[in-house]
């Protein structure tokens, strides 16, 4: 494909998206189809001969979309929200068409600066604590996810709680990870690949009510542990906890940390981009006595995947960690030790340019554009809760402080269950479950940026509509 050739076909491609935003309300939001659907219609094998883009087009169109969970679908309030936007996808082609690899400074000078200044931009507009910022011993670096994130984090507070050691022997004894019965399971998952095994991780209880990690629980776990001879290294306190959105304590899971000399972070994989709002700031109180944080622009601030925004108080500790050195990679700038090489901050070696889609969304947007989708969110949310709050039928389960609202109908688990299939069955709309405080719960999640009132009205109908006929049983 010359350039030319690439202009062409990358004008129609361009047009195919703006085409799929339009017309992806009146689409089913999950696909209706059977498991195999889509290779059972994909040719056994590649064609012997080129073919043109609109080919693939066609193709799109007839056998993969209509085979979709469509998450940017105005009707999608699964999970937490994995967001795009016209400017992320501009940046992630351009990141695309340069085809740099950031892994180190030298490999990328441009890449390696952008990312530092946008991390930096990003602490600035949610308020961070200074010791995040690249101008103090911190900083910041795109992961591709929450749980690499954590799983840095985690081999951070190995070394740390080893005394440097851990490079050198590994795990030679008894560390343990502390985090919410709440916590996300990437917490388990980084845990067991960093070699903490199965009982790693402490599950610390959670108040009944707000759901939130009880820092008593925290100290009594840490102390038990230690006298029986194990190494606490890392607690993971979470703001937004992916079942409720609940907010753990950070001042008091601080102090503890601190005192015992634990590694503190704090995982705000979608709640965290709340704090550009700074009405929404008091989730973070606390965040200054945290040794590392991250929130993902992916989920709730229009930078599609992948996209985790990561940040540490003491970078030379991380890059001690984390950095190896083989002779094909020396070079002059690296040995100045002027330089950033973000290939030290992270488990692989090669990194994409993701900075310039962080770029793209915050120069398009605007810190007010970015703080009115989180207003919108919120908003909905809570029209939706009022919507749910106001009929007897139905409770709220918990909280809701973002734009997640977890709800049942009182009648029970197996008529939650049954209006959540009923529901997702119209193909209008799509919500997941959750289990709080063991019983089966509803949760609609705000965020995509092209939900409106209309959509959470809709939602809100067909859901109290369908609760007559399960509720009749
Ligand atoms: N942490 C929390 C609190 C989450 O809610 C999630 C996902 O929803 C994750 C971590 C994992 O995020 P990622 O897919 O970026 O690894």
């Amino acid at each position: 494909m010359d350039p030319d050739e690439f202009r062409r076909a990358g004008y129609a491609v361009v047009d195919w998206i703006a085409d799929y935003w339009t017309t992806l309300g009146k689409r089913p939001v999950t696909s209706q189809d059977p498991p195999g659907a889509v290779a059972a219609a994909l040719p056994a094998s590649p064609p012997e001969h080129g073919e043109p883009v609109e080919a693939v087009l066609a193709d799109l169109d007839t056998l993969i979309t209509p085979r979709l969970t469509h998450w940017q679908h105005p009707g999608f309030f699964g999970y937490f929200p994995a967001n795009t936007s016209g400017p992320s996808v501009l940046g992630d082609l351009v990141s695309s068409g340069l085809g740099v690899q950031g892994m180190l400074w030298a490999t990328g000078p441009a890449c390696t600066e952008l990312e530092t200044v946008m991390l930096d931009w990003l602490a600035g507009i949610m308020d961070l604590p200074e010791r995040f910022r690249s101008t103090g011993p911190g900083g910041g670096v795109i992961q591709d996810s929450a749980s690499s994130a954590t799983l840095v984090a985690t081999l951070g507070a190995l070394h740390r709680a080893s005394g440097g050691r851990w490079r050198a022997v590994g795990i030679d004894r008894r560390y343990r990870a502390y985090t919410s019965t709440q916590g996300h399971s990437s917490i388990e998952k980084a845990a067991r690949i960093a070699g903490l095994g199965e009982d790693g991780v402490r599950p610390i209880e959670v108040d009944p009510e707000t759901l939130a990690m009880r820092p008593a629980a925290l100290r009594a776990a840490i102390e038990a542990d230690r006298a029986a001879g194990d190494v606490p290294a890392i607690v993971v306190a979470t703001v937004g906890t992916t079942s409720t959105t609940a907010v753990d304590p950070l001042p008091e899971i601080g102090a503890i940390c601190a005192e015992y000399g634990v590694w503190l972070h704090v995982d705000a994989a979608y709640a965290g981009a709340a704090a550009v709002c700074p009405e929404l700031r008091w989730s973070h109180a606390g965040l200054e006595l945290a040794d590392s944080y991250c929130f993902d622009p992916h989920k709730w601030l229009l930078t599609g995947f992948d996209c985790d925004a990561f940040w540490v108080a003491d970078r030379g500790e991380l890059i001690e960690a984390l950095t190896v050195m083989p002779e094909f990679l020396r070079n002059a700038a690296t040995e100045s030790g002027a330089v950033i090489d973000y290939r030290d901050w992270q488990v692989p070696l090669g990194r994409r340019f993701r900075a310039l889609k962080l770029w793209f969304v915050l120069r398009w947007y605007g810190v007010e554009g970015l703080r009115a989708h989180i207003r919108t969110g919120v908003a909905l949310a809570d029209r939706f809760a009022r919507r749910v709050a106001a009929d007897d039928r139905f409770e709220l389960a918990a909280p809701h402080p973002f734009s997640l609202v977890c709800f049942r109908l009182r009648a029970g688990d197996e008529a939650s269950a049954a209006l959540l299939d009923r529901v997702n069955g119209t193909g209008r709309v799509h919500l997941t479950h959750t289990r709080v405080g063991g019983r089966y719960t509803l949760r609609l999640a705000v965020g995509s940026p092209l939900t409106a009132e209309e959509h959470v009205d809709e939602a809100w109908e067909l859901l109290a509509s369908a609760a007559s006929d399960v509720v009749a049983g």
